[in-house]
């Protein structure tokens, strides 16, 4: 059986070129770059030269760039970092309604310890804009986060004129970039950014490591501490290997940004359109244009997202429905609610994501498959009257 992933949102298969690069750190340069012998210093250089290379990436200076466990890891930091650092200036914290878990759970862990949080509603696409940011910042805001492409509907934000706002007023600016690490090209200064949150494993890196820049002069403490590891702000031994593949695969990424990026829409295009003409009764949610060049999202009617899910892996291909965090279980999708997708639909959706693997026979497998799963399902569904 044909078998297709598009489930890249989730997580990007690891490029051949990166587990290369990766090799000699799990095997002979097995060193703690802490130590002061040649073993340990040959990790030292690895994990600095990946430092470089991600810096290089996001127009950033090597000693901006944390390396952290996860992107997880990197919005905790920020948030719950900033909170305690700067709470003299103020208790106040803006996101949106949209965010990963990541970033939402921790602000409302923020709120139980005395923190006021507003979260922006969004757009019937999932946008917030630069001037309700604006009218949201008081004089004791001391962080916006703001996630530059939403993992689930793939809708980009207005990043560069979101930081100007918060540039002007003097507040942080971070953005929650793991979905657009790799995908879109980014420049933090030419793009207003203060903190930002990367993946490794969203651009065909290894899973469990992930980085945040942070621009010069703000100071965010340690979640970790004991080692001096990463200039005190993440104590524990390197990820070495993890970290030597995060930088090689944002490498690779950035050369061939473009490339990539007009390969994917155009598949993505494809596959937007044959949805929409082999299948009636779907909703394309997110933005037909502002959204990442590999995400899909659907809307199905009349059938639950976790069926349409099942028969497509039956049928070799590997979707999603909303996140991967929250499918599993039946809740609807926050994004989607917030988008104000009625709760009966938003139960239906369906989100293929594309990787630099993805090929035209790729697309063709499922655009010839899904009509007849959707077809088969609703043919069984007491709601559809056909
Ligand atoms: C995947 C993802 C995260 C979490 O990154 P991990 O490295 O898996 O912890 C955070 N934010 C967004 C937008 C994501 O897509």
């Amino acid at each position: 059986m044909k078998r297709v992933y598009m489930d890249n949102a989730a997580t990007t298969a690891l490029n051949k070129e990166v587990l290369e690069a990766m090799m000699p750190y799990l095997t002979d340069i097995y060193g703690n770059p802490s130590s002061l012998h040649t073993f340990g210093q040959r990790a030292h250089t690895a994990v600095e030269n990946a430092r470089h290379q991600v810096a290089l990436a996001l127009g950033a200076d090597d000693k901006e760039i944390i390396f952290t466990g996860c992107g997880t890891e990197s919005d905790n930091m920020v948030l719950l970092g900033i909170a305690e650092r700067y709470k003299t200036k103020g208790r106040h914290i803006i996101t949106t309604a949209v965010e990963h878990h990541a970033v939402l759970y921790t602000a409302q862990r923020l709120e139980k310890m005395g923190y006021e949080v507003t979260y922006l509603p969004v757009d019937e696409y999932g946008r917030v804009s630069a001037e309700q940011v604006a009218e949201a910042i008081r004089p004791d805001t001391i962080l916006v986060s703001v996630m530059f492409a939403n993992n689930e509907v793939g809708t980009i934000m207005p990043i560069k004129r979101i930081g100007a706002v918060c540039r002007e007023k003097g507040v942080f600016f971070h953005t929650d970039a793991v979905q657009a690490v790799g995908h879109i090209a980014i420049d933090v200064n030419e793009m207003n950014i203060d903190l930002l949150s990367l993946s490794a494993h969203k651009f065909h890196g290894p899973k469990g490591v992930g980085a945040l820049y942070v621009k010069k002069g703000i100071v965010v403490p340690a979640l970790l501490t004991g080692g001096a590891q990463e200039r005190n702000k993440r104590a524990g031994t390197e990820n070495v290997a993890g970290i030597v593949g995060l930088g090689k695969a944002i490498e690779l990424a950035c050369a061939k940004i473009e490339e990539t990026g007009e390969r994917m829409t155009r598949l993505r295009d494809r596959l937007i359109d044959g949805i929409a003409s082999a299948i009636p009764e779907v909703k394309l949610n997110g933005h037909r244009f502002e959204r990442l060049p590999g995400n899909v999202n659907y809307s199905i009617k009349y059938i639950e997202g976790e069926s349409i899910l099942l028969m497509l892996d039956l049928n070799g291909i590997a979707a999603s429905s909303g996140s991967a965090c929250t499918s599993g279980s039946l809740d609807p999708s926050h994004v989607l609610l917030a988008m104000g997708i009625p709760h009966e639909i938003a139960h239906g959706s369906l989100r293929l994501t594309l990787g630099d693997d993805t090929t035209d026979e790729d697309v063709d497998y499922v655009l010839e498959t899904l009509p007849k799963v959707v077809e088969k399902l609703r043919k069984m569904s007491p709601l559809y009257k056909g």
